[in-house]
């Protein structure tokens, strides 16, 4: 009775529009690209370096969403101890959002562990932002807004 109730209370925002990219770490980015351009034959969007992150990445078109392949470029990079810890796979999930700070308080005050209260530049200088995986049952989400539409 009490999931019903709450299933019928108001999101604290409306829907994210749509997955933006999947992060996919990858230990050795060419090797990845090729795979996924020559075997599963889609489109390579561009390479690009994020020096704040450490990485170097590859996105490509699938659909309306995109994949991320991640390479990291140094050792203090998130990516590289991840794959460390677990292995080359999905590292994170991206969902494409607009209103990103007032989202991410709202998140914060309903009690959501935020990585980042208030988003950074990322690739194509879009602002991200990490909820914390031991909210989101194990899974690294990124609220992601796009450059063009952040006003
Ligand atoms: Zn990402």
């Amino acid at each position: 009775m009490d999931t019903m109730e709450n299933s019928k209370q108001q999101p604290i925002m409306e829907a994210p529009k749509k997955i933006e990219h999947i992060g996919i770490a990858v230990k050795n980015l060419d090797e990845s690209v090729h795979f996924y351009t020559q075997m599963l034959g889609l489109k390579l969007l561009g390479y690009e370096t994020v020096e704040s992150e450490h990485v170097r990445v590859a996105f490509l078109q699938i659909g309306e969403t995109r994949l991320e392949l991640l390479e990291p470029t140094s050792e203090e990079s998130a990516i590289a101890r991840f794959i460390e810890k677990k292995g080359e796979g999905i590292h994170h999930i991206a969902l494409n959002v607009d209103h990103q700070q007032e989202r991410l308080t709202a998140l914060k005050d309903a009690g959501v562990r935020l990585i980042n209260e208030t988003p950074k530049l990322g690739a194509h200088n879009n602002l991200v932002a990490f909820l914390h995986p031991k909210s989101t049952n194990g899974v690294l989400l990124e609220l992601c807004q796009q450059a063009s539409s952040s006003h």
